[in-house]
């Protein structure tokens, strides 16, 4: 099984998460091969960056990469020449890094092979974070799980929290769930003693919906963002989601924005200060677990 984070250096939960891996996973407990990577993109890893500071790459827009076309493709390229072919499932583990917070959320790329998606489902559904993410096929066609079902390889992704820092939270849900990972797919077995004292039976996910027009509130304007709702709440359309002020202005709004569907709230703005283009929200509408299947249903492989 291939693991990684790093891939956006700013994210740290699966840093922390993959260290722990190493640390407590006894080799010889383990059935097959682990390729752990804690900091897949290196340099970007050592600046705290999103993007490398080699060449401004974002390795999770630069698959299936290039050898010859700078240090941050050149990782990309690595890992599908070399360590894709070594793995039979993966897991990258993201968060919302320096400008967001997620909620604790497995994210499902739909795949447009019927066998792989379900596959992945199988996967992301044994990760068990509170929630799911879901984008349908060709949505992100230049990230690592797009270029994983490229190569046929069974891969989902998670993103655990963000805003820069790290929660105990976070971690608790990616750690179980990376266990619950191994556990389903016989890498570990249960008499395996870092199973002993986690609630290892009990996940289940909720699929949402990130991908619809109606999912992001946007701001046009320069100005101080007042949020009304928190991560994780439940809103519904035409509810007032928050006000942008103007830096010069002290009393009316500049804009006030209302949800345009239902839904939870999965990613939160971390700054304050907003500049137009800033997404402020983003809404999650309920998926069921058929519909989440269909997305793969219509084609073969
Ligand atoms: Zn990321």
């Amino acid at each position: 099984m291939l693991l990684s984070a790093g891939n956006h250096g700013d994210e740290y939960e699966g840093q922390c998460i993959l260290r722990r891996a190493i640390r407590e996973l006894d080799a010889a407990d383990i059935n097959g091969r682990l390729i752990l990577l804690p900091a897949l993109n290196g340099p970007a890893v050592e600046a705290a960056m999103r993007t490398s500071p080699l060449d401004e790459g974002n390795l999770n827009r630069s698959f299936p990469g290039d050898p010859d076309a700078g240090p941050t493709k050149a990782i990309a390229g690595f890992v599908v020449t070399h360590l894709f072919p070594m793995a039979d499932f993966g897991l990258d583990f993201h968060s919302g890094g320096s400008t967001a917070t997620y909620v604790n959320t497995g994210f499902l790329c739909a795949s447009t092979s019927a066998e792989l998606h379900r596959r992945n489902v199988d996967l992301i559904e044994a990760f068990g974070a509170p929630y799911t993410m879901v984008v349908p096929p060709g949505d992100t066609a230049t990230d690592m799980d797009s270029s994983a079902h490229q190569a046929g390889l069974p891969f989902v992704s998670c993103e655990l929290g963000g805003a820069g820092t790290v929660s105990a939270s976070a971690l608790d849900i990616g750690w179980t769930g990376l266990l619950r990972v191994l556990l389903k797919n016989r890498v570990i077995t249960p008499d395996n003693p870092l199973l002993s004292s986690l609630s290892i039976n009990d996940s289940k996910t909720c699929f949402i919906d990130v991908a619809s027009d109606s999912s992001l509130i946007t701001t046009s304007h320069h100005g101080l963002f007042e949020p009304l709702h928190e991560l994780g709440t439940w809103v519904e359309k035409g509810q007032k989601a928050g006000n942008v002020y103007g830096l010069q202005s002290f009393i009316d709004p500049l804009e006030t924005h209302t949800f345009a569907s239902d839904g939870v709230v999965a990613i939160k703005r971390r700054d304050s200060l907003v500049q137009p283009g800033d997404h402020l929200y983003c809404v999650g509408g309920k998926l069921t677990r058929e519909q989440v299947l269909a997305l793969g249903a219509n084609t073969t492989g």
